[in-house]
């Protein structure tokens, strides 16, 4: 990492824990989420699984609030973050959105801005000092482990990278503007192998310093990089637990039906 990013200080950020209480969700009268609760312990890594149309992207968007930004969806029940709740008078969606980084299926850089200005714009959104923005946006290149590969080309094009580089990049936009809980919707669906493992390696650097919770289909990926699984059927939750547990031993017998392939 250059000299000039070390210099900088960055805002210190204690990851938080995640309580879900009784969370229903639902797009008019078709519901989504049927009372589910669980827990993220600080700095963890959670994987949530579960059948296609199960409720998992309606989860992470009601960990952020973007659910309520959709017509006819409600949301009902408690969602602490760091023991605040999130729907709380006071709580701006905007900045909690800083808080709380997302990232998609698809990569979904600013097309019309370059790779450095696709990192920046967050972070000159977010108010930081004109001169601290390009050590900033070169510290979440490094982070996002693609500094390397585009530090001779930081004013070119974002779409010109490949899709495992655009979806890196989305993680350096995301990390900049430094969140304690990153959620991420099924993250390496797109990507090839390389590009996959790049990002679980990501996934695993980051444990500690935020709290993660992913979506996948992949159920090797919540293997390998999570350390509690959570798996979702029909918008219930039928089992939390420590990775290595739900994928050998769970105690649920839809739990061992689907991790096993039976159905899904
Ligand atoms: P998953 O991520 O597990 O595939 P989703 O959270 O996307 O599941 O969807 C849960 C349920 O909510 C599904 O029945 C889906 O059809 C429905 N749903 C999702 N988004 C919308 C929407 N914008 N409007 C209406 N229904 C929706």
């Amino acid at each position: 990492m250059g000299d000039l990013a070390h210099a900088v200080s960055q805002p210190v950020v204690v990851a938080p824990s995640i309580v879900v209480r009784d969370l229903t969700a639902a797009y008019g009268r078709a519901v989504a989420l049927r009372g589910i609760s669980f827990t993220c312990a600080p700095g963890s890594v959670t994987a949530i699984i579960g059948p296609s149309g199960c409720g998992k992207s309606t989860l992470l968007r009601c960990m952020n609030r973007l659910h309520e930004s959709t017509a006819g969806a409600t949301m009902d029940g408690q969602l602490h973050i760091g023991g605040e709740d999130i729907h709380d008078d006071h709580i701006n969606p905007i900045a909690l959105r800083r808080r709380v980084g997302m990232m998609f299926q698809r990569p979904t850089p600013f097309p019309t801005l370059s790779i450095f200005d696709n990192v920046a714009a967050g972070v000159r959104a977010a108010g930081r000092p004109s001169d601290t923005v390009q050590s900033i946006v070169e510290r979440a290149l490094q982070r996002a482990g693609l500094w390397a590969e585009v530090r001779d080309q930081l004013h070119g094009s974002a779409l010109a990278l490949s899709g495992g580089q655009q979806q890196r990049l989305c993680m350096a936009r995301a990390l900049a503007v430094e969140p304690s809980v990153l959620l991420l919707d099924e993250p390496t669906t797109s990507l090839d192998p390389v590009g996959t493992q790049r990002i679980e390696e990501l996934l695993y650097e980051l444990r500690g310093s935020m709290t993660v919770v992913l979506v996948t289909h992949n159920m090797q990926q919540a293997a390998r990089v999570a350390d509690s699984t959570v798996f979702l059927l029909n918008g219930a939750l039928v089992e939390q637990a420590p990775s290595r547990l739900l994928f050998t031993t769970p105690s649920d017998p839809r739990t061992e039906a689907y991790v096993t392939g039976r159905f899904g």
